[in-house]
């Protein structure tokens, strides 16, 4: 007999056989505390969460997602679903439920005369950049290759390549998915289009998907891409600059800043490593001939402590962050949208960043805008249509005693520039205590019509693990 926490939050015991009927119906593995393997599938990227399931579906096709949703639904199980187990909110494991484990279904298929992919859930933007890279193809997706395919897709997906292309889910041609009731259907703009407008930005809240078909374009293989770091001495001058350079880039150039103590860069002097720093981290997806000519601007923001730029492979360049990014470490994030930047929140994020709580910790601001702003915000179930920047507070750190210095500091630091932001939040950055952000802030008004389409597909709020969207109508 297994104890699990049913959805409603009481103890159900399950009893040997009904676990080895799951079992034996199974092609991938059920794992129980104790099994080889089940410390690895719950185990995420973000250190602070630590939760012990009662039970791992570890799926390895559609028919074994089908037989679990069966299994949590007719037991009333609460149920967690997980991809890359990247999401900072760490939403894909539960404490005494049901785990489905989507990361052994990695499968990718390339056609790359009709120019497009499938994707099984479990495939991490790495796999991605390998097999599409390999025939000079990509679609936009995040800037760290070992973020999951599946949850940066359903929550909206951006990265270098959007302002060129969109958001991933832009790119988004058909996926097939798991209802809550066990069907398997499929859906796109012609089949299902309304789980297919929700699964655009509403995150895990609809299904499981077992496949994604994105549209792919030429890309690279090589990218002119790179670093310029500056003192945040000189924080005024590179604000200055990037204001003026973001406002007329084209959307071939996507150009962010990222405010941290630099790391030891084997390009920087040592002297800086350890300082405050201002870097410029940039991607031109155009004409590679043009690259350096175009990214010559932003290495004239003052005088930068060193640089690494230059044409490199797109994979290689989509792995750049993943040093500073690997998984283990204690995270707390904090986010904000903003239609433009102003001296007041650039003079926030500095005096922020003169003091931060742990030498991991940054504050990054990415630059949206481009084809990201050019579908309506209806079009999608993800609404912000109209962002120019994205200003994400990474908290990061090791030891659980300083979990409160550095999550402080990150309110602290989120509460003092809410009067320059929306009020909006991309889903994908919401950490586990901002679930009362999820309506207003990560929907606004695609909120009424995403929690009617959760009525219609999942009325029980079976998949409740996740920035939740209540059923409602
Ligand atoms: C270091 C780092 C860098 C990042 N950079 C970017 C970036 O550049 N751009 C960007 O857009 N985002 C970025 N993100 C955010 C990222 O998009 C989210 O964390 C995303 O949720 C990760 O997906 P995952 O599959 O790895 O996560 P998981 O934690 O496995 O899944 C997240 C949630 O998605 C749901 N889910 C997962 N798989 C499925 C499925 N197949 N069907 C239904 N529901 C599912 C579940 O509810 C789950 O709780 C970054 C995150 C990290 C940690």
């Amino acid at each position: 007999m297994v104890d699990f926490h049913t959805s409603q939050g009481h103890t159900v015991g399950i009893d040997s056989q009904r676990l080895e009927a799951l079992r034996a119906g199974l092609r991938g593995s059920l794992l129980l505390s104790g099994d080889a393997g089940y410390d690895v599938s719950r185990a995420l990227w973000n250190a602070m969460i630590d939760r012990r399931p009662a039970a791992i579906v570890r799926a390895v096709g559609a028919a074994d997602v089908m037989q679990a949703v069966n299994f949590a639904r007719e037991n009333k199980l609460l149920l967690a679903v997980r991809g890359g187990g990247h999401n900072i909110a760490g939403k894909a494991v539960c404490d005494g439920g049901l785990v489905i484990d989507l990361s052994a279904m990695k499968s990718l298929h390339v056609d790359p005369a009709a120019k497009l992919a499938r994707v099984e859930p479990g495939a991490l933007l790495s796999d991605f950049d390998r097999e599409t890279q390999a025939h000079g193809l990509s679609t936009p997706t995040g800037i760290n290759s070992t973020t999951g395919m599946a949850g940066l897709t359903l929550g909206g997906g951006f990265g270098w390549q959007s302002r060129k292309r969109g958001l991933t889910i832009d790119n988004l041609v058909a996926v097939d998915v798991v209802l809550a009731s066990g069907e398997f259907v499929q859906a796109s703009a012609t089949q299902n289009a309304d789980l297919f407008w929700a699964l655009r930005g509403g995150g895990g809240n609809f299904g499981i998907v077992t496949s994604f078909e994105y549209r792919l374009h030429a890309l690279g293989p090589e990218v002119h891409a790179g670093l310029i770091v500056y003192p945040l001495a000189h924080a005024r001058q590179v604000f200055d600059g990037y204001r003026k350079f973001t406002a007329a880039a084209s959307d071939e150039m996507t150009a962010w800043l990222v405010m941290r103590k630099a790391p030891p860069l084997p390009f920087l002097p040592e002297k800086v490593h350890g300082t405050e720093v201002i870097v410029v981290a940039f991607c031109w997806v155009g004409d590679p001939a043009r690259g350096e000519e175009m990214a010559q601007p932003l290495h004239a923001f003052g005088t930068p402590a060193g640089a690494h730029a230059g044409a490199m492979p797109f994979a290689a360049w989509q792995a750049a962050f993943d040093p500073l990014l690997t998984p283990g470490a204690r995270n707390y994030w904090k986010s904000h949208d903003f239609k433009a930047l102003n001296a007041d929140v650039e003079r926030i994020l500095c005096d922020a960043v003169a003091r931060l709580p742990s030498d991991e910790c940054e504050a990054f601001i990415a630059q949206m805008g481009g084809q990201t702003n050019r579908v309506g915000a209806a079009d999608t179930a993800y609404p912000h249509r109209d962002v120019e920047f994205i200003v994400n507070l990474h908290t990061r750190w090791r030891d659980a005693a300083d979990d409160r210095k550095c999550i402080d500091w990150a309110r602290g630091l989120f509460d003092a520039l809410a009067p320059h932001a929306t009020g909006g939040v991309y889903v994908n950055f919401m950490p586990e205590d901002e679930m009362q952000r999820v309506a207003a802030g990560a929907y606004g008004a695609n909120h009424a019509r995403l929690a009617a389409l959760k009525a219609k597909y999942d009325p029980a709020n079976l998949f409740s693990q996740n920035q939740n969207i209540r059923p409602q109508g």
